[in-house]
């Protein structure tokens, strides 16, 4: 299967992720990868993470304009965590953070259409049933997005989910040796990768790991005080490089560019 996956050049990868930092922190180094590679990678986050942690004391108490400004500043840290990793379309909904299993489920699935329709991607990557760490609005976008592609029949897109590999947050935490939270308000790094299914695709990328952990810093508000700021670049590649992939029941059944990416390993 890996020696017949199409090249990456002019082929199309849309990431559909919940909130600003998701990209990055559940597969940069697949999408520098693919960039590197010849392929065009668009991104469609549904909210702007405005729920989020970092929602400064305001003086006047209005905590409505505090989210705003939250959301603002996550979707210009997600702007600038997208041209680290070469990302050529990049679209940001408004969807209410922290709301998606309570969201209309018809209005998510047209907008992931919508998206689908107009960048006919060759491979849509998005959270697998785990949530990456049973995050309600993650599993919301991996139900929606699924949904999509089994609608579209023969013409649907290869379909992978992410899963964070075990461990992985684990050796980022004591790597930092302080106690903080890798992603605020988990305090448990275990979480991550745990009772995932085991992934079809392992992906090294070591050398985009560097370029991972700055798209990773670009979201400040929620990283900055993370053991993520604590790796240095030369550490990236042991502790953020490898990445995990299932393919999708659902979709297109033939080899995707992404195969060629395969671990030796896998
Ligand atoms: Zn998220």
């Amino acid at each position: 299967m890996v020696c017949s996956a199409p090249a990456p050049q002019g082929q199309v990868l849309l990431g559909v992720f919940a909130h600003p930092d998701d990209e990055s922190l559940a597969c940069g180094g697949l999408l520098a990868r693919c960039v590197a590679a010849g392929a065009a990678v668009t991104l469609l986050c549904l909210t702007r993470g405005e729920g989020g942690p970092g929602i400064a004391p305001e003086a006047d108490g209005d905590e409505t304009a505090a989210r705003r400004r939250l959301g603002e500043q996550r979707t210009r840290e997600l702007g600038a965590a997208a041209g680290v990793l070469g990302v050529s379309d990049l679209q940001v909904l408004d969807y209410a953070d922290g709301m998606l299993p309570w969201t209309d489920a018809a209005a998510l699935e047209a907008d992931i259409q919508r998206a689908v329709e107009r960048l006919r991607p060759n491979v849509i990557v998005t959270f697998g049933p785990d949530g990456l760490y049973w995050h309600a609005d993650h599993i919301s976008v991996h139900e929606r997005t699924t949904a999509v592609v089994a609608a579209m029949g023969a013409a649907a897109p290869a379909l992978y989910y992410v899963t964070m590999p075990p461990g992985q947050m684990r050796e980022v935490a004591r790597h930092a040796g302080v106690g903080a939270e890798v992603v605020p308000g988990l305090g448990d790094p275990d979480a991550f990768g745990a009772l995932a299914e085991p992934p079809s695709l392992v992906v090294e990328a070591g050398p985009f790991a560097a370029r991972k952990l700055t798209a990773l810093l670009c979201h400040h508000s929620q990283m900055a005080a993370s053991p993520m700021a604590a790796v240095a670049p030369g550490d990236a590649a042991r502790l953020l490089g490898t990445e995990h992939f299932r393919r999708a029941d659902v979709g297109a059944s033939g080899p995707a560019f992404i195969d060629s990416f395969a671990s030796p390993t896998t």
